[in-house]
C-alpha cells in the first residue's frame, strides 16, 4: 500500500489527475474536430490539392500534438487505476514510495526519479 501519502494528499493527487485527464479530452475531441483517422484520410483526398498540403501540414501538427496527448491521457488513466487499487505512488521500477513533492509536480508519475532516468537512458539507447 501506498501509505507514505495522507488522505488529504491523494485526494489532492487524485483532483489534479481527473481534471487534467478531462483536460486532455477537450484537447483531443478539439483537434480531431471529431474526425477519426479514416474520416481525416478521405477528407484530405477531396479538398482542393493547392489547399491539401498547407491543411495537410497543419493536421499533421495536430495529430503529432494528439498522440502526444493520447499517450498522457493513458498516464493519467493508469495513474487513477492505481490510485482505486491502492497502487499510488509506488514506483514501478524498485517500488520505492514516490516522495509527495514529485507527485504533486507529476501526479501520473510511474517511477522515482533514479529509475525515471534509469529508463530513459535505456530508452534512449534502444532508439
Ligand atoms: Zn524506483
Amino acid at each position: 500500500m501506498s501509505a507514505h501519502l495522507t488522505a488529504g494528499q491523494k485526494a489532492l493527487l487524485e483532483a489534479a489527475l481527473v481534471q487534467r485527464q478531462h483536460q486532455l479530452d477537450r484537447r483531443l475531441a478539439e483537434h480531431h474536430g471529431g474526425l477519426t483517422r479514416a474520416e481525416h484520410a478521405h477528407e484530405v483526398l477531396e479538398q482542393d490539392p493547392r489547399e491539401a498540403s498547407q491543411r495537410e501540414e497543419e493536421r499533421e501538427v495536430d495529430m503529432a500534438l494528439s498522440d502526444l496527448e493520447l499517450r498522457e491521457l493513458g498516464e493519467v488513466s493508469a495513474a487513477l487505476r492505481r490510485l482505486q487499487a491502492g497502487r499510488y505512488g509506488l514506483c514501478a521500477g524498485c517500488e520505492a514510495e514516490i516522495p509527495f513533492d514529485r507527485l504533486k509536480a507529476e501526479p501520473w508519475a510511474l517511477r522515482c526519479v533514479a529509475c525515471e532516468g534509469a529508463f530513459e537512458r535505456k530508452a534512449r539507447l534502444t532508439a
